[in-house]
């Protein structure tokens, strides 16, 4: 019993680090991977970022270029024309193609004062040019040249840049810095060809501080026109399909305006990442959105700790199963050592047992033998000795069927043969038979107290009277030569049959005990002899006949049997 409490309490231990460890694991390893994945994705998100405000600073930067180029080649002009202006473009546009570069302008810088010379001049190379819409501001910058013409309309001509409100800002703050400006969302005049949302990049040719040598047929200023779409579309390539982004860019009123958006419906995405541009004195707002198969997704997370939880499940079922077969091991290690216990018993038992009347019968057939060879043997010897001899062999013969119906009840084969007979009968035949055991009791034989003297029953016939037998023998054994007592009585139809001595008794702790094979209630084979049988075989027989055996016995007044059998008992 200890081994298996050993053994229950070793694994009871392993479980709970197995349960504990697994569980823990589990989170930790979820919890890693979910930190790391979201360190991966957002490695790559940023990566991807970095590369395209790269690359969108770059472009910006090819245009402004483009500007100062066409600024610097206005610059070494002493005249400018409508020709000179459309083979520098071809030439350039020979260098490079943008889809999103939609061409150049340039536009004159003319004052109230200088509008009727300027008008005068322009309308000698073109009749036909006029400004529009007429206004009266002190600076006017009609656009004079656009190239190239495929894309631009002839009508454009001679629109005053500085009529409209961002473009006028521009153009100042461009004069006034020397830098590239730009003009933010602007209505175009020409918004039939494109798409409503277009800024202009300006760069004015002098800058205020260098007005003293100012050459004033190219004064004025170069721009370029783009589409936010095209803009911002191209310079994310980088993105593919893995980000979506939305650019805002900061009104007048410092308010953030939608300018372009790569999702065909907002959304909010998660993982989501801003930053800022700030260029030509404009700050775009850009806020990414990565797509599914960037962002981190809980659900492979939930997927690995379901997996880890499961795992830990199924071992812990393993230890389970483990503990189980470790605990019948030991359940079947204890059996088998009460097996070879009680196997050791009954061998130390029934050797002593059976050596007593061997060793008798040997002594008495030495003895026998040396009187005969000395031909000293009397007839009332012989009696003597053979009767003594009948005994022992008597004695070796209930031992030895005791254990052999031991045997028989244990594998199954203790056999019944069930019959009709009148209990009296057998009654009598068992007095016969234990005639030699009774001579020392008073009257030589037991009392039968019955009302009747026919009872009719269905029993196994042999079997009930290796019960009296057995129940008679005891009494006699333990019964201290008193006199004993059979009763026999009907009640519902079942006998009661009790067998009573006024012998030893037997102690109150022991008349449970006693019906157990090898049970003896402390006596010992040396004061009388016994294998412990008698009564186990007793019980199962009764048990066979759905009957009950119980004792009622005092310490030194003796001991009543009673047997409860249906007469006609159901098998
Ligand atoms: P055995 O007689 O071989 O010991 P039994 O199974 O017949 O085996 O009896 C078991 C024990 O019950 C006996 O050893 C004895 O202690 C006790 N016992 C049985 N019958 C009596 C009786 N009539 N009076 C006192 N003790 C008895």
């Amino acid at each position: 019993m200890k081994r298996t409490k050993e053994s229950w309490y070793k694994l009871g231990v392993l479980e709970r680090i197995i349960f504990i460890a697994g569980i823990s694991i589990s989170i930790l390893f979820a919890f890693t991977f979910h930190s790391s994945q979201k360190r991966k994705s957002s490695d790559k998100v940023n990566g991807l970022i970095e590369k395209s405000i790269f690359s969108f600073e770059r472009k910006i930067n090819i245009y402004e270029t483009i500007l100062i180029q066409t600024q610097t080649y206005l610059l070494t002009l002493e005249q400018i024309n409508e020709q000179l202006f459309s083979n520098y473009y071809t030439k350039l546009s020979n260098l490079f193609y943008f889809e999103d570069f939609k061409g150049i302008g340039f536009s004159r810088y003319v004052t109230q004062e200088n509008l009727p010379h300027f008008l005068k001049e322009t309308h000698n190379n073109d009749p036909s040019f006029k400004i529009w819409p007429a206004s009266n501001k002190k600076i006017l910058s009609p656009v004079m040249f656009l190239e190239p013409k495929r894309i631009y309309d002839r009508s454009l001509i001679g629109f005053d840049q500085a009529s409209e409100e961002k473009r006028f800002k521009a153009c100042t703050e461009a004069r006034k810095t020397g830098q590239t400006t730009m003009t933010g969302k602007i209505q175009t005049p020409q918004s039939r060809h494109f798409l409503n949302n277009s800024f202009l990049l300006i760069r004015s040719i002098y800058t205020e501080s260098n007005y003293q040598n100012v050459n004033h047929n190219i004064d004025g200023f170069v721009f370029s026109q783009f589409t936010y779409r095209e803009f911002f579309k191209d310079a994310w390539f980088h993105f593919k399909d893995d980000i979506d982004y939305q650019v805002y860019e900061t009104n007048q009123d410092g308010k953030q305006e939608l300018v372009y958006t790569s999702m065909l419906k907002e959304r909010t995405g998660i993982n989501q990442q801003q930053r800022r541009i700030e260029k030509f004195g404009k700050t775009f707002l850009i806020i990414f959105f990565p797509k599914e198969n960037l962002a981190v997704l809980y659900s492979e997370t939930l997927l690995i700790l379901f997996l880890g939880l499961v795992s830990t499940f199924l071992i812990f079922r393993n230890v389970n199963q483990a503990k189980k077969m470790a605990q019948e091991t030991d359940l079947y290690q204890e059996k088998l050592e009460e097996t070879l216990k009680g196997r050791d018993e009954f061998i130390s038992i029934t050797s002593h047992e059976l050596k007593t009347p061997l060793t008798t019968l040997k002594l008495r057939a030495q003895f026998l033998k040396r009187k005969m060879q000395q031909d000293q043997i009397s007839t009332s010897d012989t009696k003597h000795f053979i009767s003594d001899i009948e005994q022992q062999t008597l004695r070796l013969e209930i031992l030895v069927n005791d254990i052999l119906d031991l045997s028989r009840i244990r594998t199954g084969q203790f056999s019944y043969s069930i019959s009709n007979f009148n209990l009296f009968e057998i009654i009598s035949e068992t007095f016969l038979r234990m005639k030699e055991q009774f001579k020392n009791i008073p009257g030589e034989r037991p009392e039968i107290i019955s009302a009747r003297k026919e009872i009719m029953v269905s029993w196994d016939k042999f079997r009930i009277e290796q019960v009296l037998t057995n129940l008679l023998t005891n009494a006699v054994k333990y019964g201290d030569n008193s006199p004993i007592t059979i009763g026999i009585s009907n009640e519902n139809e079942s006998v009661i049959i009790s067998v009573s001595d006024k012998g030893r008794g037997i102690h109150q702790e022991a008349q449970e005990m006693i019906f157990n094979r090898f049970e003896r209630a402390g006596i010992s084979a040396n004061e009388i002899s016994g294998l412990g049988l008698g009564l186990y075989i007793t019980y199962q027989i009764v048990t066979y006949h759905k009957g009950k055996i119980w004792v009622e016995s005092e310490l030194g007044k003796g001991s009543t049997f009673y047997i409860k059998i249906p007469q006609y008992p159901t098998f």
